[in-house]
């Protein structure tokens, strides 16, 4: 297949992925939604859960997005060093998010700084959101899309404390964050945190937190026992779904991390909201390709 060929498969299939990940929500946070509503324990909060679900099956029902509010679009990409059409995926990437904003439909949220305009079809300048890692000695491109809505992104933030602040400031700072404006994305919330040693890295860092398959860890036990500590004290704020009070505020918290520097100690927070609208494809250096991680038994 020449690159041409590459493009033009590319775009067709990530027109249509998009399409299914704004209506579906991949299967770990689905389950994981369900786990939730067993938990609540008031009336109010298993009502909202139950309108949750009413609406994602209405979407899948209706063909249409199960939240209005598309957001902008991220990909966040693993590209193989040995994959062969590195060179086209950008492109593709830029015209699958404008074909995908009239077909599937999404909503036009993307401005330009400057002008003030918006560009109608949610692509701009630096969007959609292209973040690349190289895996070397490895053949498959893995294309995390992720729609960034705006009540997910208002919470977000990151600062750089001195070490003599500990661990307790990296755990106010956490808890701040969700309490001030974690209500905004509609919880239950996946949690995201970066530990490093300078803002971007752990604004970075908190993102790739969030992005991660449900049910996974963080490598080190000392981070996996932050991560269970930090979900089972942000459950015990009194807020539920909807900001509403209940059980949980947090559906999950990950903690993804980077060696710091000696003089520094860096925190990220950035949260999902309970329409987590991430879904993982690879395509394979024949341009076959897979999305079973985030959806089975659905074709596109
Ligand atoms: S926080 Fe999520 S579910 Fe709520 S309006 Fe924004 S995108 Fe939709």
């Amino acid at each position: 297949m020449n690159k041409q060929e590459a493009r033009a498969v590319m775009t067709d299939v990530m027109e249509k992925f998009l399409g299914l990940a704004c209506k579906r929500l991949p299967d770990d946070v689905y389950a994981k939604l369900k786990e939730c509503r067993e938990k609540e324990t008031s009336e109010m909060q298993k009502v909202i859960y139950d309108t949750y679900f009413d609406n994602l099956e209405k979407a899948i029902e209706l063909n249409r997005p199960c939240c209005q509010d598309t957001g902008l679009l991220h990909f966040y990409i693993n590209c193989g060093s040995e994959f062969p059409y590195m060179g086209i995926v950008e492109e593709a990437l830029r015209e699958a998010t404008s074909k995908a904003t009239f077909s599937s439909p999404l909503r036009q949220n993307t401005v330009n700084w400057f002008e003030e305009r918006n560009t109608g079809d949610n692509t701009g300048e630096r969007m959609p959101w292209l973040h690349w890692e190289i895996i070397p000695d490895n053949s498959d491109l893995e294309i995390c899309t992720y729609f960034a809505g705006g009540g997910c992104c208002l919470p977000g933030c990151a600062k750089v404390f001195k070490p003599s602040d500990g661990y307790a400031a990296i755990v106010k700072y956490v808890f701040d964050a969700v309490s001030d404006l974690g209500i905004n994305a509609c919880p239950p919330l996946i949690v995201g945190v970066g530990l490093g040693h300078n803002m971007e890295n752990a604004a970075v860092l908190s993102k790739m937190a969030y992005l991660r398959p449900l049910g996974t860890h963080h490598h080190h036990p000392k981070g996996e026992k932050l991560e269970k500590d930090l979900l089972e004290g942000l459950n015990k704020l009194g807020i539920g779904a909807q900001g509403l009070p209940g059980n949980q505020v947090a559906m999950e918290v990950h903690v993804e991390s980077s060696a710091r520097h000696t003089a520094t100690i860096a925190v990220g927070v950035n949260v999902a909201c309970y329409a987590h609208r991430r879904g993982f494809i690879t395509f394979h250096d024949d341009m076959s390709y897979d999305f079973s991680k985030s959806y089975k038994g659905v074709e596109l």
